[in-house]
């Protein structure tokens, strides 16, 4: 079976250098706040050009924190889109405020902007888009929009690290950018693990007070906080790593640019980059009729496809309340019917690429949703 991702060749190849940091950090003694989270801080935000990192335990209180941070609360309201993991609204629940859908781009699977002004109402505190599948949402419409209103901008990077918008990497255009490091993410750890990026000092001071159990000081408490710490080893393990993200998201590139041309030679509609941005392929996603059976197809001729992700979040029993039903976001049902993602990930060689062609050529050419 050829899996839709493979983390081991990964740690073949980085085995040497991960065993000796893990290693290091063991003989260290210190595994809470020393001095491989400090310094992965400052990589990945120089790696994105960011001014501050603020290292923290997943995604989802990357988000969760930023929130906070911004003082939302109860009674706001959070404007974000329906396709994506629960997570991102999760979070929004999380702080007691609640979140607004707006539908998604058809082309993009992103937020679409054009959306967003017939969504904001007295209580719009923030816009929340979603790199979805490492594809950057259309920044330069939301940003303008959120300048306009004067709304907070939280990018949820989660499966986007390294995709860049208008020159820029994303997660450094909003007030603050929310990474993940769950270990199938593009820059994953051996555990959760996640990350805040944003160009304000002032932020950033709170979100790390906030991950501290809401102080500065050890010992003295100035709000209510949260344990969200990463700890040494996920850090020692990331900056193995790191130096190594820019040719894997190369090679994600150079996979998906032969699959774009086997199959949109097909009929397929494939992702592609923006006219002004680099799309990093967190994920290969096409969409198809009788999804269903081209899976099961597939699975037979040894090739694994997921669905990210099946059901939109206003479809949701936890959302529920927000009695929005189906047929309110025509996309993202759509999308959540159709979509299928097939193996992609660095390591894919040539020829294993061409094996996953054949088969979907064979399979579901003719379920091909342009
Ligand atoms: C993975 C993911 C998250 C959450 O990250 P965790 O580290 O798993 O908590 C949030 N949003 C999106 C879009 C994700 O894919």
């Amino acid at each position: 079976m050829i899996p839709i991702l493979d983390l081991k060749e990964q740690y073949h190849s980085l085995r040497p250098q991960m065993l000796r940091a893990i290693e290091d950090v063991l003989e260290g003694g210190a595994f809470i706040n020393g001095p491989n989270v400090k310094a992965l801080e400052g990589e990945v935000a120089a790696y994105a050009g960011a001014g501050h990192g603020v290292a923290l335990n997943s995604g989802t209180d990357a988000l969760h924190l930023a929130l906070r941070a911004l003082d939302i609360g109860p009674g706001d309201e959070v404007i974000t889109t329906p396709f994506t993991f629960v997570a991102t609204t999760e979070a929004i629940g999380i702080v007691g405020a609640t979140p607004v859908f707006v539908d998604i781009d058809p082309a993009t699977f992103n937020m679409d902007p054009e959306l967003l002004e017939a969504a904001i109402t007295p209580r719009t505190r923030a816009i929340l888009p979603v790199h979805l599948y490492g594809h950057p949402a259309p920044m330069d419409r939301i940003m303008e929009i959120a300048r306009k209103h004067k709304l907070y901008v939280i990018e949820d990077c989660a499966q986007a690290i390294g995709a860049t918008f208008d020159g820029r990497f994303v997660g450094t255009i909003g007030d603050f950018g929310a990474f993940s490091f769950f270990p199938s993410k593009n820059l994953g750890a051996y555990g959760d693990g996640g990350m805040l990026l944003t160009n304000d000092p002032a932020l950033a001071d709170r979100a790390r007070s906030l991950r501290g159990h809401g102080g500065r000081v050890k010992y003295y408490h100035e709000e209510l906080g949260v344990n969200s710490r990463l700890d040494e080893l996920q850090a020692a393990v990331l900056r193995v790593k790191l130096p190594h993200l820019e040719s894997w998201i190369a090679n994600r590139r150079a996979v998906a640019q032969r699959y774009n041309e086997a199959l949109s030679a097909a009929g397929f509609a494939v992702p592609q980059d923006p006219a002004n941005g680099r799309h990093v392929y967190h994920q290969y996603t096409l969409r198809v009729e009788n999804r269903e059976r081209v899976q099961e197809e597939l699975r037979a001729a040894g090739v694994q496809t997921m669905v990210y992700y099946p059901v939109p979040l206003h479809m949701q029993k936890v959302h529920a309340m927000l009695n929005q039903g189906e047929g309110s976001f025509p996309h993202s049902e759509r999308a959540a019917r159709e979509v299928i993602s097939i193996p992609m990930f660095p390591e894919l060689a040539p020829d294993v690429q061409d094996r996953v062609i054949e088969a979907v050529l064979k399979v579901c050419r003719h379920e091909a949703v342009a």
